[in-house]
């Protein structure tokens, strides 16, 4: 399935040195495993997902080999089905939900059984009939993340015409280069975007919107606009020694190792990792099974207090990477370019306390602190306003911003959550945005 179409990444690379961390079932065990779900009919499962997928719909479906009709399930109420299958964390949402925990026993593997369910019908016409009629409306889609590439497909399957502009050369958001290697690689998220793209939506990549094409000229030209153009690059800490070789973004590392030729690590044995949350969790494991023998996670806070999930800190311990939490760096040492270290201190509510400056020593530094920069400048060249966290306001039902042409969804407004947020996000503005285009509110 690897690099089938348009969109590729070398077929070296460094995340291909990653192994799948859940490969897929083989039919046996798919539907050995399909057997163990009791089909409850208050489907807790279906309320703890985003999209609300019917599980035990398709889990039924799975278990009598009617894998057809699982996938149709799961792509009509979530496009990125397949992706989310295996990006989702489960952990805290549909197997967290399985009443089977109750009965102190491992919950049913939905995550794997919907990998088993849409993987082998990707590319397929799965989605069921679009409207052949063209209603003659247009929407403009900024980025093409899972966010925009929703609302799009759902848009165009009923008549509506959709382009999406991305700044990059490839589809797909950071579900194509920001997650990690052994849930997702590149060129099998590509495959999924690209088949959702195929279903009739204009995609024109390598435009940026502001730079390339105006704002001003999308009012002009689109009946709507949605607004789903991420958070932005990795920010940075402002620490003395901060610039220069050594020193990286995660965002930035993981694009390297997911989409271009190879990461050259040579001699590096060991990493710190700033930061709390998954993206640094990531990064961390990552960089483990790279090969670095010596990888921590430096967190100013609690490992109480971090955003990261606990089941993913833990994935991460038990590969190996050391955690210290109340530690803060100050400095940046170099021995000419060469990263030989950092001066950190211990914290107290996030900030450093004095006299407790000591020298950790590293080769690499690893920057998790959050993203920033293209919502701020996106929402403010579209008009909209954001919240105090820099989350773009929206209505809560519909996704529509202060502007009532402009709709916004996924990390933009949610302020960075799952794939599964920004599809469920883009569903809502897509049904709003055909009722409004089809001359309701
Ligand atoms: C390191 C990392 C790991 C993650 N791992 C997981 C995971 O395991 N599971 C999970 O569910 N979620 C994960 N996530 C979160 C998930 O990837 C995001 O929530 C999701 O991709 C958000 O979708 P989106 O469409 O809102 O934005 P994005 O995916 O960020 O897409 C936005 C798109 O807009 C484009 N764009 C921005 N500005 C412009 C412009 N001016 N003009 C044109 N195009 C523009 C960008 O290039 C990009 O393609 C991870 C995130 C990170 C950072």
């Amino acid at each position: 399935m690897r690099n089938r179409k348009a969109f590729r990444v070398p077929s070296k690379r460094t995340e291909l040195e990653i192994a799948d961390l859940k490969p897929p079932y083989l039919e046996g065990e798919a539907l050995a495993e399909a057997a163990r779900c009791l089909y409850c009919h208050d489907a807790p499962c279906t309320k703890a997902c985003p999209t609300e997928i019917d599980v035990a719909g398709f889990v039924r479906k799975v278990s009598t080999g009617n894998l057809k009709g699982a996938a149709k399930t799961i792509f009509q109420a979530n496009a990125f089905g397949y992706s989310c299958a295996r990006v989702c964390p489960v952990e805290v949402l549909c197997e967290g939900a399985c009443v089977l925990s109750l009965q102190y026993k491992p919950p049913v593997s939905i995550g794997r059984l919907q990998r088993h369910a849409t993987e082998p019908f990707l590319g397929e016409d799965i989605m069921g009939k679009a409207s052949p009629k063209k209603t003659g409306r247009k929407v403009a889609c900024i980025g093409a993340g899972p966010a925009s590439i929703t609302c799009a497909v759902r848009l165009v399957r009923v008549g509506h015409e959709v382009v999406i502009f991305e700044k990059r050369k490839i589809p797909g958001g950071l579900n194509t280069w920001g997650i990690a290697p052994y849930k997702l690689y590149a060129d099998e998220a590509l495959i999924e975007a690209e088949w959702l793209l195929s279903l009739g939506i204009e995609l024109k990549t390598g435009v940026e919107v502001g730079k390339d094409v105006s704002i001003q000229s999308l009012l002009e030209k689109y009946d709507a606009i949605f607004l789903g153009g991420g958070l932005g690059q990795d920010s940075f800490l402002g620490i003395p020694g901060e610039k220069g070789p050594g020193v990286f973004g995660a965002i930035e590392l993981i694009e390297r190792m997911k989409t271009g030729s190879s990461l050259k690590l040579d001699g590096v044995e060991s990493a710190a990792v700033i930061g709390g949350g998954n993206t640094a969790i990531d990064i961390a494991r990552e960089l483990r099974y790279l090969g670095l023998t010596d990888v921590s996670i430096l967190y100013r806070r609690t490992e109480m207090e971090m955003p990261g999930y606990a089941h993913e800190l833990s994935a991460a311990r038990s590969a190996g990477v050391r955690f210290y939490e109340k530690t803060v760096p100050l400095r940046v040492l170099r021995d000419g370019e060469k990263v030989t270290g950092l001066v950190v201190a211990r914290a107290e509510k996030a900030r450093a306390v004095e006299g407790t400056e000591r020298d950790f020593p590293t080769q690499m530094v690893v920057l998790a602190i959050g993203q920033a920069g293209e919502r701020e400048l996106l929402s403010r060249l579209l008009g909209v306003e954001l919240d105090s966290d820099g989350c773009v306001i929206v209505d809560e039902a519909t996704g529509r911003t202060g502007n009532p042409k402009i709709f916004a969804g996924g990390d933009c407004v949610n302020g960075g959550k799952e794939v599964v947020n920004a599809v469920a996000e883009g569903n809502r503005a897509a049904a709003v945005i055909d009722e409004m285009l089809r001359g309701g509110k």
